[in-house]
């Protein structure tokens, strides 16, 4: 069953924000921090959230700003001792580790919801080049094939807006067998996508690309009416 409009939480430090329009429509998921070092999607969501630039005008916002709140503090991929949050999915109920549970957690609420999309803010030491296969500043990476003709839209528009031609955008399908959006994509047949901005560039730059990604995709999947 679907989640009340609000805030309920996964784990005691990791809320999810159901914003429901109460109208009928798509329901859009926007998820960061699942690495920790990777902190400009935490920060963009934040953003977005107090300004209330996501509540949506039809169907549904899922919003989950910090989804491993202990590898955020530590400022690490993966929280100390433990594991890759993003290579544990579809997860364990029953596992003995914390992040197993969590994305059993995280994959038992997208089977309730139902998404059109789910998108997951990350972050990137490496530039992206077409040469470089772990590469990915900056990117919409897609996992499963055909490429969603959103991701087109997305790379078109941010190019447009560029700062410096260094930040060039480009789609990147680099496909991730146990991450959250691959196996999630796989499960319930939305899409979904991976944004990565590269670390070179400012914190503020990086969090203003991430809040405009968030934007342009919530008013493409039609959530919202202005990105
Ligand atoms: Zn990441």
């Amino acid at each position: 069953m679907p989640l009340a409009p609000g805030v309920t939480f996964l784990e005691p430090n990791v809320p999810v924000h159901v914003l429901d329009s109460g109208v009928a429509g798509p329901t859009a998921v926007f998820q960061a921090g699942i690495h920790g070092d990777e902190i400009a999607g935490v920060h963009a969501l934040a953003e977005l959230l107090e300004e209330g630039a996501l509540t949506p005008a039809r169907g549904r916002v899922l919003v989950c700003p910090v989804m491993n709140a202990a590898a955020y503090r530590a400022r690490q991929r993966a929280a100390p001792g433990g594991l890759d949050l993003n290579r544990q999915f579809p997860g364990d109920a029953d596992a003995p580790e914390r992040e197993r549970r969590l994305a059993r957690r995280f994959m038992d609420l997208m089977e309730d919801e139902r998404p059109a999309l789910v998108v997951t803010l990350h972050e990137s030491w490496k530039r992206f080049h077409p040469d470089v296969p772990v590469s990915f500043g900056q990117t919409v990476v897609y996992g499963v094939e055909p490429r969603p003709p959103v991701v087109d839209r997305v790379v078109a528009a941010m190019n447009e807006e560029l700062a410096t031609p260094y930040e060039v955008w480009a789609p990147h399908h680099f496909p991730v067998a146990t991450s959250s959006t691959e196996v999630i994509v796989d499960a319930i047949g939305c899409v979904g996508l991976c944004i990565e901005t590269w670390m070179g560039f400012d914190e503020a730059r990086r969090v203003a690309m991430h809040k405009r990604v968030v934007g342009l995709l919530a008013r493409d999947i039609g959530v919202i009416d202005a990105a």
